[in-house]
């Protein structure tokens, strides 16, 4: 009997290389120069000041964009007044849905070309921002826009009334989702806004201003001030602002705690977290490492409440760092535009400065460094996904905020050495579970001191669930009903 024989070199590993999937940047236009979105229009600011935002993918210039100054916070402020006494504030409710809702809707019909121009400017994988950013983002209005007439019954025995001005300071991590989390609810609640998007992601809120243009959003109702921490402190100070909300670091949520002192603006916070992801020996352990991952390197790490302290019960220990290992070398690191990947760009180089020189703590104090051996692009700014064992509490990179793709593993050996561990966090803004026991669900929910405890799962939003941190991760909910309440006078009933 003849025997064929296979080829050798059908023997050979083959190589499943993905192929190039771009995403097209031609349904974005995106213009030389920007001026700020003041009572319903384009200006220049008077400042005469502007500042350029980049690709941090390529590090090439996408436009330039005005920085406003204290005459241009002004004019803002002034105009956010106006159209509160003349027109939002008297609207009927019903009349403001309507608006809200028409917003939501062009939201949804300009999501593609909005998550191109949120990638090109922050550096976040297409995928994240076409299929999380801006579905949640759309969500956030819809959701909202449901409330605008219904406030009564929001919140049974309170007469809703607006604040006025709402002055909103938001970062880069997730632009249009963190401005969403903010205009709904203010607009909703009858408020008007003057928003202070972040330096280096600047053009989706420029591009929502514009939406809101068409939409017939009557001038004033929501201003757009670009500039850095300056014209953010402008915002923030403002006399004639009546409520300030401000998420980014705790650094700078202490600073507008003291400048607001001793006034009555309303303040909420929603700062740094040190996320601890718990993985107890009876959970499904590979959907564990799958929640890990999404965890700690969606978006890059940059995420307020990322799970980026990893306890594992030590029984399972080693076996699941062995996982995490080889997943994190499947991982796709590159081009943000290409839709196979998993984590893109760092927002900025200072942002790839301060991930450096945590990661260089944790291995001159003592920690085991893991990084997958992938290739990175040439130029712009990129970073490997990280992880560290044998990491210890007092380490910096166990204690501080790193806001990068790293991920910092220590062990326990029992549920109250987990709670002890997980708490031990000047931070307390998220924590995650993983275990089949629905009763050590509830025990360890109960013992976590985090606005947000995730059970078998991570880094899941939804428009009607509060979001919000414990200590030094801030005051105030943001999300769900408990989101209205930071943008109402609820003091007498
Ligand atoms: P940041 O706090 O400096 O900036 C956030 C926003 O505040 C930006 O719009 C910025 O222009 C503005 N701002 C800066 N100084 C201000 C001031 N004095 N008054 C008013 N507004 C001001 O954050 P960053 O420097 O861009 O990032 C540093 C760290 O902040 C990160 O490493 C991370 O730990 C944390 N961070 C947290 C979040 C979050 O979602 N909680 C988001 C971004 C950054
Ligand atoms: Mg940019």
């Amino acid at each position: 009997m003849a025997i064929t024989r296979i080829p050798s070199t059908t023997h050979e590993p083959l190589l499943w290389e993905y192929a190039d999937s771009k995403e097209s940047t031609d349904v974005v236009e995106i213009d030389d120069r920007y001026g700020l979105y003041i009572d319903g229009e384009f200006r220049s600011p008077r400042s005469r000041s502007h500042f350029t935002t980049v690709n941090p993918a390529t590090e090439e210039p996408l436009a330039t964009v005005a920085e406003a100054g204290k005459a241009d916070v002004d004019d803002a402020v002034a105009a956010a007044r106006a159209a509160y006494e003349d027109v939002w504030g008297p609207m009927s409710p019903p009349e403001r849905a309507k608006y809200i809702f028409r917003i939501a809707r062009m939201i949804q019909e300009r999501s593609r070309e909005l998550a191109v121009l949120e990638t090109l400017d922050g550096g976040k994988p297409i995928k994240e921002s076409r299929d999380v950013d801006l579905p949640l983002v759309a969500g956030h209005f819809f959701y909202y826009a449901g409330w605008a007439d219904k406030l009564e019954y929001a919140f049974p025995g309170i007469r809703p009334r607006p604040l006025g001005v709402a002055g909103q300071v938001i970062p880069w991590n997730f632009p249009m989702l963190m401005l969403a989390w903010k205009v709904a609810p203010a607009l909703a609640a009858g408020n008007t806004v003057v928003l202070k998007p972040a330096e280096t992601t600047p053009l989706t809120a420029l591009a929502f201003a514009r939406l809101t243009e068409e939409a017939g959003l009557p001038p004033g109702v929501l201003n757009v001030v670009t500039g850095a921490g300056e014209t953010g402190s402008l915002v923030v100070a403002h006399d004639d602002v009546d409520k300030v909300a401000f998420t980014g670091s705790t650094a700078v949520g202490k600073l507008i705690q003291r400048q607001l002192a001793g006034t009555t603006k309303k303040l909420t916070l929603e700062l740094g977290g040190k996320g601890a992801h718990l993985i107890f020996e009876d959970a499904p352990l590979d959907q564990a490492v799958e929640g890990v991952i999404n965890g700690i390197f969606f978006n890059q790490g940059h995420v307020c409440c990322a799970g980026s302290r990893l306890l594992v019960e030590e029984s399972v220990h080693d076996r699941f760092v062995d996982k995490l290992k080889r997943r994190l070398s499947t991982l796709r690191v590159g081009d943000p535009m290409d839709k196979n990947t998993d984590v893109g760009a760092i927002n900025s180089k200072e942002q790839l400065d301060r991930i450096s020189d945590l990661v260089e703590s944790g291995r001159s104090e003592g920690a085991e460094m893991f990084q997958p051996d992938c290739e990175l692009p040439q130029r712009g700014f990129f970073f490997r996904p990280t992880l560290f064992t044998g990491v210890s509490q007092s380490h910096r990179i166990a204690q501080e905020e790193i806001f990068g793709p790293v991920l910092s593993i220590l062990s326990f050996r029992t549920p109250e050495e987990a709670v002890e561990k997980a708490n031990n966090t000047p931070y307390g803004l998220s924590a995650g579970v993983w275990t089949s026991k629905g009763s050590r669900i509830l025990w360890m929910a109960d013992r976590l001191r985090a606005g947000v405890v995730w059970a078998n799962t991570f880094n899941k939003f939804d428009p009607a669930s509060p979001f919000g941190g414990y200590k030094e991760s801030g005051f105030g909910r943001e999300g769900g009903r408990h989101g209205l309440l930071a943008y109402m006078d609820w003091s007498e009933g």
